[in-house]
């Protein structure tokens, strides 16, 4: 709705001053820089918006890893002064993708749309799985036997004090705890402590296991939550500020994932699509 408002006023300028909707779009500087901004390149370009630490060391008690921070290098390494991109290795490893319960169609959209802007395959689909998510917290993922991966799940959005959200990104259903990463060599790798799934959220149901929805998600919600275990971690214009998806978003995805641009390339050595 507020998109809609804002192209009506954006039109209305056009008319007025003749220059095109193209001046609304990303300059290629402007790409790179939001890579940066979204990557969480954890220098001081831009602020941190998850409130999380952007680097930090994993912790190993009880042979589990620990990461506090957003990405952790593995115990006994060090936190790399000038970080690089940090992507998923799809170059050598597909990231495995489930869906909880059902095949809703705005999980292929956006698997679809994703594959479809970075022109690679990105994903191992393991289609329908069924979990007993009543212990949202304590999941049996033992038969799930990629060791990780993302889980789409519909209905399971979160909701804080009746106050929910139409989709979101969690380590569990009906949750907003963060997922974080061990990286090596700027690779995202499975979630750093427990199953290592990363759920993806759509809708919110008026209490869990309900079938009234308080809020839904767009298909372009599902991208969009979709971009961030991408690796797009922050909000810029066209991710979720005025739109939840957008040329200038899928830009941002598209140099992400450029196989030109593996792992660790330091951010002003990167090509631009
Ligand atoms: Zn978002």
């Amino acid at each position: 709705m507020k998109h809609t408002i804002q192209m009506g006023l954006l039109a209305s300028i056009v008319a007025i001053t003749g220059c095109t909707v193209e001046d609304d779009k990303f300059t290629d500087e402007d790409v790179a820089r939001a890579v940066e901004c979204s990557n969480q390149n954890g220098r001081d370009i831009c602020r941190n918006p998850l409130g999380l630490d952007t680097w930090g060391v994993a912790t190993l008690s009880n042979g589990e890893l620990t990461c506090r921070a957003l990405y952790c290098v593995s115990p006994f390494s060090e936190v790399p002064e000038y970080p690089g991109l940090t992507v998923w290795d799809v170059e050598n490893r597909l990231i495995p993708v489930y869906f909880l319960d059902q095949v809703d169609k705005r999980f292929n959209y956006a698997l679809d749309q994703v594959e479809l802007a970075v022109g690679r395959t990105m994903f191992e689909r393991h289609g329908v799985i069924n979990l007993n998510i009543d212990a949202p917290t304590d999941i049996d993922y033992s038969r799930l036997d990629s060791g990780g991966g993302i889980i789409f799940s519909q209905a399971t959005a979160v909701c804080n004090d009746s106050v929910c959200s139409s989709s979101n990104v969690s380590t569990a259903p009906y949750s907003d705890s963060i997922p974080r990463y061990i990286t090596t060599d700027y690779q995202k790798i499975w979630r750093a402590s427990g199953h290592g799934f990363v759920w993806v959220n759509l809708d919110a149901a008026e209490y869990p296991g309900s079938d009234t929805m308080v809020k839904t998600a767009s298909e372009n919600s599902a991208i969009h939550e979709l971009a961030h275990v991408l690796g797009m971690h922050s909000h810029f214009d066209g991710f979720s500020r005025s739109e939840a998806w957008s040329h200038n978003a899928s830009r941002v995805l598209k140099t992400m994932y450029y196989r030109g641009n593996p792992p660790g390339v330091p951010y002003f050595a990167m090509y631009i699509r």
